[in-house]
């Protein structure tokens, strides 16, 4: 992240902040809107959704070909995105950063990168409380190597049980890769401490901070991550853009997992040599109106300050953990310390389906996501094979979890007999 702001510069940016997301201005069933689906999404500003317009009004381009006008524009709306990506979450340099569709997208191009580095036997340690996003890449790849898949499992508090490292990390282990805020629980691990262990093993660490970055300061040197990964959509920014981030070396050692224009050196009709990384691994036209339009989510996040914005999730979940602590029987999964977790609640009402339960929630302009949120090992975990999860933002507020509470009641109404 670039210079801090002033405490009376984010005092005034959060003034309102509300009002810079259209989508939260309508209606839903009569009522207003009551987003809180930002796990799944966060609602655009304007800025983001006018940048991405007039990129298209303005300088639509293809990058890296051209030099015309436009074409210039354009690489350099591209490259700028690069920049700012990579100084959100600490990276070494722009070119130690890869555009990619999303933080899916990212984590495939490192199981496919590293492949070649990897042994029949050799181990790759993941968490029980992975999205499947960072669970069937690696499940593939052991598919097609043989590399033995581990896991950290959790405790019955919805945090990783690091007693069991020391059995879990070894000589053959080769790679730790694990969320660092979970979808589901909200725990924020402790992903230093894990990667201390893994480094001292000689393993790579991989850390998917999908639903960290832009919710906290995230620096990938502080994490010990060696790899990390996120999606622009997540943190204000628009959808089909996200970010593998990798320390020195490590872009050069992967191989690239798609190839066409843009990512080679010479191509003759029976072999190839590729581009210097980034670049090898971003074959053919990307997403560039996405990429003009993430600077505009980055600046609003800056004016508002990452402490700011983590302190007002912090807020948020222990009022929502008070709030839902006073409905008797709902059970609410991961830590209780909101010390300890994301901005997002998971639940169960033993008497009302999740998938009822937000549908009743939207009756009353509630949006709530319901199912396995992409984590089935982690319900199977949980016993559950659903929960209904509320997550908040930059624009969340505790009149929000309020309804989400009063929504809850009325579902409990409805069905009970
Ligand atoms: N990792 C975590 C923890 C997530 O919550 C998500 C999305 O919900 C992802 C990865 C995948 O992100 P995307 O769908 O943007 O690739």
């Amino acid at each position: 992240m670039r210079g801090k702001v002033t405490a009376e510069d984010s005092a005034a940016a959060w003034k309102g902040v509300a009002d810079r997301f259209p989508a939260l201005r309508r209606t839903v069933n009569a009522h207003r809107l009551v987003y809180l689906d930002t796990a799944a999404t966060a609602q655009k500003p304007d800025a983001v959704i006018s940048a991405e317009k007039s990129y298209y009004e303005e300088s639509n381009a293809n990058v890296h070909r051209g030099i015309h006008t436009l074409a210039e524009e354009a690489t350099a709306a591209y490259e700028n995105c690069r920049k700012r990506a990579g100084e959100l979450v600490g990276a070494p340099s722009p070119s130690s950063v890869v555009i990619t569709r999303n933080a899916t997208a990212a984590l495939n191009m490192v199981a496919r990168g590293l492949e070649h580095t990897l042994r029949e036997g050799d181990e790759i340690l993941l968490t029980e409380m992975e999205h499947h996003a960072n669970l069937v890449p690696w499940i593939m790849l052991a598919r097609r190597t043989g590399v033995v898949l581990k896991h950290i499992p959790i405790t019955d508090g919805g945090l990783l049980d690091l007693g069991k490292l020391p059995e879990l990390i070894g000589p053959r282990t080769r790679l730790v890769s694990l969320v660092h805020v979970s979808n589901v629980l909200g725990t924020i691990n402790p992903v230093a401490e894990v990667a201390e262990a893994a480094h001292r093993a000689g393993a790579l660490v991989v850390v998917d901070a999908a639903q960290g970055v832009g919710h906290m300061p995230v620096a990938m040197e502080e994490l010990g991550a060696d790899v990390l990964v996120y999606s622009a959509h997540k943190c204000y920014g628009p959808m089909g853009l996200g970010f593998l981030v990798a320390q020195p070396g490590l872009l050069e050692e992967m191989e690239p997992m798609e190839g066409g224009g843009e990512m080679i050196n010479e191509v003759f009709l029976d072999r190839a040599t590729w581009a210097e990384p980034p670049h090898k691994f971003e074959a053919g036209t990307p997403n560039v109106a996405a990429a003009a339009a993430f600077p505009p989510a980055l600046d609003l996040l800056e004016s508002l300050g990452l402490d700011a914005v983590r302190r007002h999730e912090e807020e948020l979940v222990a009022h929502a953990l008070q709030t839902l602590a006073t409905l008797d029987g709902l059970v609410v999964y991961g830590p209780h310390d909101p010390k300890l977790r994301g901005g997002l609640v998971a639940f169960h009402d033993p008497e009302v389906h999740p998938h009822d339960m937000a549908t009743l929630l939207d009756q009353a302009g509630v949006a709530v996501r319901a199912g396995h949120h992409c984590a089935q090992p982690l319900h199977r975990r949980l016993g559950v094979v659903a929960t209904t999860r509320a997550s908040f933002g930059i624009y969340s507020t505790k009149d929000d979890i309020d309804a989400l509470a009063e929504g809850i009641r009325f579902a409990r109404r409805y069905f009970s007999p």
